[in-house]
């Protein structure tokens, strides 16, 4: 394809791309196609001569769309949204054009200064404390997803204590076995509601793992309290707790954890990691009435939110602060010949290979930049405010029939969860017209045998009319099971 072809063919891409989005509401959710469909569509192997694009472009609508599930329509509920925008796709097309694999400032000087340019944008936009802009010792890169940044920044905690604990001991063998034997005693904390990221993060960092009580009592948050007598508990047993990610937004309830308590902890315990995952809900800290939770974060070590899920910018693009640079760099700064220069070595620009686990990165903060620059803030704070005051809304309507529903945690940022009641007259219901009498009371409480039975019947219609509703296609919903409750 030579540069004439290009332009004809993206024009045409272009065309059937804005064509989707003009009809997607009309498309049922979710595709009608069982597991495998795809293969007998194609042929064994690739062709042996090229093909024309025209006949590359037919095979979207004969082999792709029939498998794809529209995440951008707005009967898609599920899950947590992944927002797209038009000046992230332009972001994404001068991207590709450009493609590099740009590690180091001298492999493309534009790709880091703007990324270094538009993190601070942003933390200045969510409100974070000045200690994570890149003027002083912090600053922020653009990973892939929130778990990538969450092992970032599990394995950067990990080395760190190791640095600071065998300080003093010269290089060699036994420190390599000492660094082994306290490899071993690490634990990596996250709250029971925590995203599983953590807990993969610990698999993949060797260390022990352990979740932190977010009972419903304290609305599924982990409280400083709570913290304090985990790493406690664990250094009783002669465990070293290293790390904890606190979560901004949790992903079954968008609860938050409580931030300000857990800031005290992280002063008694300098050597503990606090990250705070913000993965869904920071988003909405562009809104100055969320940035109370950014204030405490002056005594944590790092924070990351998702563009990608709620911000306009196309997956991928996750953003990743960190209050002191020099902890990222200590553990995964390895610079073999070839990856020198002269900037480098005179310390005079940000290599951000050194803030990540790959070498090679991709050219997102163009798409941010584009997204931040299309809308401003302004008009992202709206679009967030619009999101926030539809989740009230949909609260709202789910509050207005009690006989059918029972709100289990009410609209937190645009997220509300529910469950059906049993229908009235069922033998397990406990009120032929008021089912869910004394909700509060009895959610936690199953030993009374007619609570466990209202309890079982309430999972079993919520599950059925979950499953109802996803096998008619034309909505995606998400549910999940916690403390006992199927919502
Ligand atoms: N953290 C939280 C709180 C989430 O809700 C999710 C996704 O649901 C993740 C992390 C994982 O995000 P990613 O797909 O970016 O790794």
């Amino acid at each position: 394809m030579d540069s004439s072809q290009f332009r004809q063919a993206a024009h045409s891409a272009i065309d059937e791309i804005a064509q989707y989005y003009d009809t997607i509401a009309e498309r049922p959710v979710l595709p009608n196609v069982a597991p495998g469909y795809l293969r007998p569509l194609l042929p064994d192997g690739p062709p042996e001569e090229g093909e024309e694009w025209t006949e590359i472009q037919a095979d979207i609508d004969r082999v792709i769309m029939p498998g794809i599930t529209h995440w951008q329509s707005p009967k898609y509920m599920a899950f947590y949204p992944c927002n797209s925008s038009f000046p992230a796709m332009l972001g994404d097309m001068y991207s590709g054009a450009f493609n590099a694999a740009a590690f180091n400032w001298i492999c493309s000087p534009a790709v880091t200064e703007l990324e270094t340019v538009v993190m601070d944008w942003i933390a200045k936009l969510v409100g974070l404390p000045d200690c994570y802009l890149s003027k002083g010792e912090g600053g922020g890169i653009i990973q892939g997803t929130a778990s990538e940044v969450v092992v970032t920044a599990i394995v950067a905690a990990r080395e760190r204590i190791i640095r600071r604990r065998l300080a003093d001991m010269p290089e060699g063998e036994e420190k390599l076995d000492r660094m082994a034997e306290m490899r071993g005693k690490l634990v990596a904390l996250g709250s029971e509601h925590a995203h599983s990221a953590t807990q993969k993060g610990a698999i993949i960092a060797g260390t022990r793992f352990r979740t932190v009580p977010a009972p419903e009592e304290t609305g599924f948050r982990v409280t400083g309290a709570a913290l304090r007598k985990t790493i406690e508990e664990l250094r009783v047993k002669g465990l070293e707790p290293f790390y904890f990610t606190a979560t901004l937004g949790s992903t079954a309830h968008c609860a938050v954890d409580d931030l300000e308590g857990i800031a005290e902890v992280a002063k008694e315990n300098p050597d503990v990691w606090i990250h705070v995952d913000a993965a869904y809900a920071g988003s909405a800290l562009v809104c100055p009435e969320y940035q109370h939770f950014c204030k405490p974060m002056e005594h944590y070590d790092s924070f990351n939110f998702n563009l990608h899920k709620w911000l306009l910018v196309n997956f991928d693009c996750s953003a990743f602060f960190i209050k002191r640079r020099r902890d990222l760099i200590d553990t995964y700064s390895i610079a073999p010949s070839f990856l020198r220069n002269e900037f480098t070595d005179k310390g005079l620009v940000t290599d951000y290979r050194d803030w990540q686990i790959p070498l090679g990165r991709r050219f997102r903060s163009l798409k941010v930049w584009f997204v931040l620059r299309s809308y401003g803030v302004n008009g992202l704070r709206a679009f967030i405010r619009n999101h926030v005051s539809l989740g009230e809304y949909f609260e709202g309507l789910i509050r207005s029939r009690p006989d059918l529903f029972t709100v289990v945690t009410k609209a937190a940022f645009a997220l509300t969860t529910f469950h059906v009641n049993p229908r009235p007259g069922s033998p397990v219901s406990t009120s032929a017209n008021a089912p869910n009498p004394a909700h509060e009371a009895y959610l936690n409480d199953f030993t009374n045998s007619a609570e466990a039975e209202y309890r079982a019947s309430a999972n079993e219609i919520t599950k059925h009319v979950y499953e109802t509703i996803n096998a008619q296609r034309e909505f995606f919903l998400t549910s999940a099971v916690t403390g006992g409750i199927y919502i």
